[in-house]
C-alpha cells in the first residue's frame, strides 16, 4: 500500500501520541451519541448486577475510535483491558491460553477479528457462550477432550467488514454497534481537545479548517493536527490559524472535502479510464494499484458517504459532483 498522508492505518507517528489523545471516559468521547447512550445503561446495568458485560461487536471504518471504546468500556468497568488480533492468532492453543489467562470480568479486545482463522473462531464459541473451552489431551486413540471452565470475560470485538464475519460468530455478540463517521462540529471537538494536550495553539477557524478535511475520521483529524503544527511553527509564529491550515494541508495535498491524492486518482481514472461507466471492485484496484480490500473499507466508504461514488449491481459509478470537484464536465452514462 502506497503510503499516504490520509491512510487511517496506524503510523508509527501516531502511536507515540496516540495514549495520551485517547480519551479515558465516555464523557471525554466525543459523537457516537447513541452508542454511548446504550453503552451507559449496559454498563451500569452489569456493574449492578455485579456482572460481566455481553459480549460486544463494534464495525465501522479504521480510524473512528473503536479501539478507543474497547478502552473506555474496561475503564468503566473497571476491569483489565487484554487486547489481541484476529491476525495474531493463528493457533487454537493460542486462543485457549489467552482465554484461560483471563480473570474474572476482564476484556479481552480483539481487533480485526474478521481475520481469526476457522479453528480459532471455533475456540470462541464455548468460550463467549458458556464461558468454557474444551482442551484435547493426549494423542490419538488416547486422546480425550475436557472441557474448562472460564471466569466470565467479556469479549469486544472489532472489525471494518461486519459482513465478513461468520453468522456463528455474529450471532454469540449481544451488543453489535456501528461507528459512523464523525460530523464537522464533532471533529472540531476532538482538534480542539487534542490541540490543548498536545499543547498548540489553534482558533476557532484553524479547527474548523483541519475538521472539514480529515474524512470523518478523529485518527485523521488528530495526525493532520500534527502535521499542521509543524507548518504554523515554522510560518505562523507557532499558531494553527485559518491560513495556516490552508496553506498547510494544500501542501500535503488534502483538499476541502478531505479527500487526498489515491481518492482523486479513484475518482478520475473511473472517468477517463472507465468513461464513467459502472467499474468492478477488482477492475478499479489493478488499475490503480491498490488492494480491493483497502479501497473497499478505507477509500469507498467516505467517498460514498460524501456522494463521490455510488455501488451499483453492474459496479462503482462515479457521480456528478465527482466529475465537478475534479473539474470534468458531465455527461449523462448510458451504459
Ligand atoms: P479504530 O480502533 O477504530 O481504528 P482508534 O480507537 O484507534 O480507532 O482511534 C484513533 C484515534 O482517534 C484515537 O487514538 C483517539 O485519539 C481518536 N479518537 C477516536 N475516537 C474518538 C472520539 N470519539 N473522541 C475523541 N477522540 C477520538
Amino acid at each position: 500500500m502506497k503510503k499516504r498522508m490520509i491512510t487511517t492505518d496506524i503510523l508509527e507517528d501516531d502511536k507515540r501520541t496516540e495514549a495520551s489523545l485517547r480519551p479515558q471516559s465516555l464523557d471525554q468521547y466525543i459523537g457516537q451519541e447513541k452508542i454511548k447512550e446504550n453503552l451507559k445503561i449496559y454498563i451500569q446495568a452489569a456493574k449492578e448486577r455485579n456482572d460481566a458485560l455481553d459480549h460486544v461487536l463494534l464495525y465501522g471504518p479504521p480510524g473512528l475510535g473503536k479501539t478507543t471504546l474497547a478502552g473506555i468500556i474496561a475503564n468503566e468497568m473497571g476491569v483489565n483491558l487484554k487486547i489481541t488480533s484476529g491476525p495474531a492468532i493463528e493457533k487454537p492453543g493460542e486462543m485457549a491460553a489467552i482465554l484461560n489467562n483471563l480473570q474474572e470480568g476482564d476484556l479481552l479486545f480483539v481487533d480485526e477479528i474478521h481475520r481469526l482463522n476457522r479453528q480459532v473462531e471455533e475456540v470462541l464459541y464455548p468460550a463467549m457462550e458458556d464461558f468454557s473451552i474444551d482442551i484435547v489431551i493426549g494423542k490419538g486413540a488416547a486422546a480425550r477432550s475436557i472441557r474448562l471452565n472460564l471466569p466470565k470475560f467479556t469479549l469486544v470485538g472489532a472489525t471494518t467488514r461486519a459482513g465478513m464475519l461468520t453468522a456463528p460468530l455474529r450471532d454469540r455478540f449481544g451488543v453489535i454497534h456501528h461507528l459512523e463517521f464523525y460530523n464537522v462540529e464533532e471533529l472540531v471537538t476532538i482538534v480542539e481537545r487534542s490541540a490543548e494536550v498536545l499543547g498548540v495553539e489553534i482558533d476557532q477557524e484553524g479547527a474548523y479548517e483541519l475538521a472539514r478535511r480529515s474524512r470523518g475520521t478523529p485518527r485523521l483529524a488528530n495526525r493532520l493536527l500534527k502535521r499542521v503544527r509543524d507548518f504554523a511553527q515554522i510560518k505562523y509564529n507557532g499558531k494553527i490559524t485559518k491560513e495556516a491550515a490552508i496553506y498547510a494541508l494544500d501542501l500535503l495535498e488534502v483538499d476541502q472535502y478531505g479527500l487526498d491524492m489515491t481518492d482523486r486518482q479513484i475518482l478520475s481514472t473511473m472517468i477517463e479510464k472507465f468513461g464513467g461507466k459502472p467499474v468492478g471492485l477488482d477492475t478499479l484496484a489493478a488499475a490503480i494499484g491498490e488492494d480491493s480490500g483497502t479501497i473497499e473499507e478505507v477509500y469507498e466508504p467516505y467517498l460514498i458517504k460524501n456522494g463521490f461514488l455510488n455501488r451499483t449491481p453492474r459496479g462503482r459509478m462515479v457521480t456528478e459532483l465527482a466529475y465537478r470537484h475534479l473539474g470534468f464536465d458531465f455527461m449523462i452514462q448510458d451504459s
